[in-house]
């Protein structure tokens, strides 16, 4: 196996993963080239599934679920996904390079986050599913028959996989472990700007063993390609989607036809409550990382810090000196600690903010503009960490996910008023508490309309706990338990005795 180092900088193609199998270049399909974030080059050009390739997908799909795939009980489907996680594990560096290749993170971020836990996601659920249980109920009817009652878990059928490019495996897996756990079989579509990781998995799941058809990738675009083909394919069974709300606005309506079920993980514009009895500099050094890492494009990222005013000016300053301390460079220096963002098209997007702020008359803190960087990495996407403060709370900048390295920063002067801008917002992901005061921890963390807050902590995740957004951040809980609920149906039995 190549080292990273060696990495092979050439064109590669990447193609869709159907029925076991690498689909076929076909003067029919289109194709399309990716760039490297870091330097622009052109680094692959993908064959964009048609209505041909979703549907052999899907049939393939619908095959495996009536093959011995679908005989299949929960430990065998357990032991199968740790074959597939010890088959990530023992290609590490291949995932990591096409992952690094793909979105131009840096490799101290890529190595520690998303290819372990690309990984783990199999583990966690094949643990999952192996001591899951259903309901039984025995009892007397109203005339006197000894009834037992019993549920069976089975699976939904085809799920539908969209997904995002921010954190492709680990987005990826988070829904494919459990499908699979739960005995469905997956149609993907990876973000078409990061397809990479999703069939070299297809490589893994054969080389583990799994049956043909189960796991199926199909990549291309949203409407009007691969992911509007599949959403409304009618034998997809139920979809599962990652990305934006405006897209999950659009998927449910597919998913109305047949009545399909739902899972959205949607967009967000998190807050952050920094109250004066903190540990500040533990405050900042949470808060750097939950509006800067991933060039700010994670889902759970802080874009709004609420800080209460006897401490405004110190966490101002300790956190400019954090945005500034950042290095950006050769996604493969494990000194690199911020990439570049996705694609010139995301940057045009998050710079179109920071002249917003500028319009409004924000205060820069720091940040503001574009790194300007040597060599080939001149034609990359780099950005700068920024800072502003001095906004309304009803500026765009301060309202609309922008989903880059940056934040607003606004002083508060009571509880209350810090949780009534908090939670003036139509999304409900994520939020943060920094506070050494108990029971206002317990007291407004209870307050805060999120799916997960955070207390004196950001980003730590335990995979068995509920994780998804209230408001227009999403619809459902996944993880643990709450993952079987949407990946399963149950069937009860109801036996007279
Ligand atoms: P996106 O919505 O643009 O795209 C996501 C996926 O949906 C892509 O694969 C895309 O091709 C597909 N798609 C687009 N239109 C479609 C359609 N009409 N039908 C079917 N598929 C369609 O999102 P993105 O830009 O890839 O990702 C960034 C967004 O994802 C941000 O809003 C971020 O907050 C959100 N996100 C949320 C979570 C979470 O857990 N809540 C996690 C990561 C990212």
């Amino acid at each position: 196996m190549k080292s990273l180092e060696q990495t092979d900088s050439s064109v590669r193609q990447v193609s869709c993963f159907v029925n076991g199998k690498l689909w076929a270049p076909s003067p029919n399909l289109s194709e399309y080239t990716l760039n490297y974030p870091a330097t622009g080059e052109v680094s692959a050009t993908v064959i964009e599934g048609d209505a041909t390739v979703v549907d052999a997908a899907v049939q393939a799909a619908k095959a495996a679920m009536k093959g011995p795939w679908g005989k299949t009980d929960a430990a065998q489907r357990a032991d199968m996904l740790y074959k597939i996680a010890e088959g990530i594990e023992a290609r590490f560096d291949e995932f990591l390079a096409a992952e690094i290749r793909d979105t131009g993170k840096p490799i101290s971020m890529a190595s520690k986050i998303d290819i372990p836990r690309g990984a783990a996601n199999f583990k966690v659920f094949a643990d999952i599913i192996r001591s899951a249980s259903a309901e039984t109920f025995q009892m007397k009817s109203a005339d006197g028959h000894d009834v037992l009652n019993y549920a069976l878990r089975l699976p939904k059928g085809v799920v539908g996989v969209i997904c995002p490019w921010n954190l492709p495996l680990l987005l990826m897996t988070w829904k494919v472990a459990p499908a699979l756990a739960c005995g469905n079989a997956v149609v993907v579509k990876p973000s078409e700007q990061t397809p990479s990781t999703a069939v070299l998995l297809g490589e893994v799941m054969r080389d583990a063993g799994l049956p043909d058809g189960v796991y199926n990738v199909v990549n291309g675009f949203g409407a009007g390609s691969a992911g509007e083909l599949i959403t409304n394919h009618p034998d997809v069974d139920a979809i599962t989607f990652t990305g934006e709300t405006r897209t999950g606005e659009a998927i449910m309506r597919a998913a109305a036809t047949g009545v399909r079920d739902v899972s959205f993980e949607l967009g967000g514009k998190n807050p952050g409550l920094i109250f004066a009895d903190c540990d500040l500099d533990k405050a900042v050094e949470s808060a750097a990382k939950a509006v800067f890492v991933n060039c700010g494009q994670v889902c759970l990222q802080t874009e709004r810090i609420y800080v209460e005013r006897t401490i405004f000016d110190a966490f101002v300053e300790k956190l400019k000196l954090k945005a500034e301390s950042l290095l950006p460079g050769d996604p493969l220096d494990r000194a690199t600690s911020i990439g570049p963002l996705i694609s010139q098209e995301h940057r045009k997007k998050v710079l179109s903010f920071y002249e917003k702020a500028r319009a409004e008359g924000a205060t820069e803190v720091t940040g503001g503009d574009i790194f300007d960087m040597p060599g080939a990495f001149a034609g990359g996407n780099w950005i700068k960490p920024t800072l502003w403060t001095g906004l309304p709370e009803t500026s765009p900048v301060v309202t609309e996910e922008i989903f880059g390295p940056c934040a607003h920063i606004t002083p508060f002067d009571s509880d209350d008023e810090a949780l009534a801008m908090a939670n003036n917002t139509r999304y409900g992901l994520a939020s943060m508490v920094w506070t050494e005061n108990l029971s206002r921890a317990h007291r407004v963390a209870s307050q805060l309309e999120t799916g997960i807050c955070w207390v004196n902590s950001w980003f730590l995740r335990d995979l068995r706990t509920p994780f998804g957004g209230s408001k227009s951040s999403g619809i459902g809980r996944e993880g643990g338990l709450h993952s079987l609920e949407f990946y399963s149906e149950l069937r009860n039995v109801c036996i007279q005795l």
